[in-house]
């Protein structure tokens, strides 16, 4: 285990749509760089919508998740900076020199002058269905995220939730599954705007205030064929056959190594507070992606990126003052100089191939 120490300019921690994006950008501002991501492989929250189609990225046509996940981490590896997976932080500290100390679950250390903050909502853990005996249905038909529509074809389908994720499943389902029904706690529900008025204007059954009572299981036990609804208002119980039960109840957040840290991060509403600029409360840590919480802050892979890109500026000025305040523009950018000249050969050859 290689634990001598290799100072990095900036390590990101979290190797979601923020932190890639990030990488890619400290890559142009020509900096030392290595991103830390828990899970096995990077992309974040897009590894649980691979499917899904993703329309509000700029300038990108309709896309599915599985490809944004692989042009982000083809454009992260650009300027090739350091990749650690399989490696959660858990410690965060500040040497007297100013060298940041990163301690991770593999043992390695990690140093480093600044600090990319971009771990979403910390280690994922999806909150579960509060019904005992719940998790002996999770190998067949009681799900908490959906990695493949097709599994859901003609099949009857409630979901449980009145967030995004909910309400997205429930639109990207309808038009696959025989039949969806959507059950939560509350009239209101938390998704977009457009997509509560999608699902409400289509075939998706919503019944609200309700909750999931009970879950009543196939005749070996192993698969949910039943589900008892109880209406929140009048506490009357209705049961409904199902094919299958998808939970949507929110994501816990895990961020003890931050919340917990010495250095004191400062908060806003249970989120890390970081200004216009993306500095968090302390000098040389920066954050970026759904971490955050500032004014106007854009909940959107769209929204990482431009998180992403302003506190790499900002950490490339803390190691280096006297710095550009942004990297110049890709297309006039000298760290891309040699790269085109590779591209435009090879399309000049893609050219005289077809000729
Ligand atoms: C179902 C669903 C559908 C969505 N659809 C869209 C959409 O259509 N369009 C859109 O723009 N957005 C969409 N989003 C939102 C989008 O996915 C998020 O805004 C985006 O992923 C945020 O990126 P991030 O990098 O900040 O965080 P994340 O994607 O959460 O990545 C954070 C990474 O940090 C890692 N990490 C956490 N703690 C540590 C630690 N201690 N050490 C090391 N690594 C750590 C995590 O493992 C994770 O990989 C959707 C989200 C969901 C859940």
């Amino acid at each position: 285990m290689a634990n001598h120490e290799d100072v990095y300019d900036v390590t990101i921690i979290g190797g979601g749509p923020a932190g890639l994006y990030s990488a890619f950008y400290s890559g142009m501002r020509d900096m030392k760089t290595k991103i830390v991501e828990y899970q096995a492989q990077l992309g974040g929250k897009i590894l649980l919508y691979p499917e899904k189609i993703i329309w509000d990225i700029g300038g990108l046509p309709p896309t599915p998740g599985q490809q944004v996940l692989t042009n982000l981490n083809e454009q992260a590896r650009t300027f090739e900076p350091t990749i650690c997976l399989n490696e959660q932080i858990q410690e965060l500290i500040r040497r007297e020199d100013g060298i940041f100390i990163l301690k991770g679950t593999s043992g390695e250390t990690h140093y480093s002058k600044s600090i990319v903050l971009a771990v979403g909502h910390g280690i994922f853990k999806t909150a579960k269905l509060e019904i005992e005996g719940a998790d002996r249905y999770e190998v067949t038909n009681l799900h908490y995220t959906v990695q493949q529509l097709d599994k859901f074809k003609d099949q009857h389908v409630i979901i449980s939730g009145g967030g995004n994720s909910a309400v997205d499943w429930a639109n990207a389902l309808e038009p696959i599954a025989a039949s969806v029904a959507v059950v939560h706690r509350r009239d209101e529900f938390g998704g977009h705007e457009s997509n509560v008025k999608q699902m409400r204007a289509s075939s998706v059954d919503v019944l609200t205030p309700y909750c999931v009572e009970e879950l009543h299981g196939d005749e070996a036990g192993t698969a949910i064929e039943r589900v008892t609804l109880k209406d929140l208002e009048t506490e009357e119980c209705v049961e409904h056959q199902v094919d299958a039960v998808i939970v949507n109840h929110g994501y816990k957040m895990d961020l003890d190594f931050l919340l917990e840290s010495p250095l004191e991060f400062k908060t806003n509403e249970g989120i890390l507070a970081v200004n216009e600029k993306m500095e968090t409360s302390v000098p040389g840590v920066f954050a970026a992606g759904d971490l955050v919480n500032n004014d106007g802050k854009l909940r959107l892979i769209a929204g990482a990126y431009v998180d992403g890109a302003k506190a790499i500026n900002q950490a490339k000025l803390f190691i280096q003052p006297d710095a550009t305040e942004q990297a110049y523009v890709s297309s006039h950018n000298e760290r891309f100089k040699e790269k085109n000249k590779e591209l435009l050969k090879n399309e000049k050859l893609v050219h005289a191939g077809t000729h």
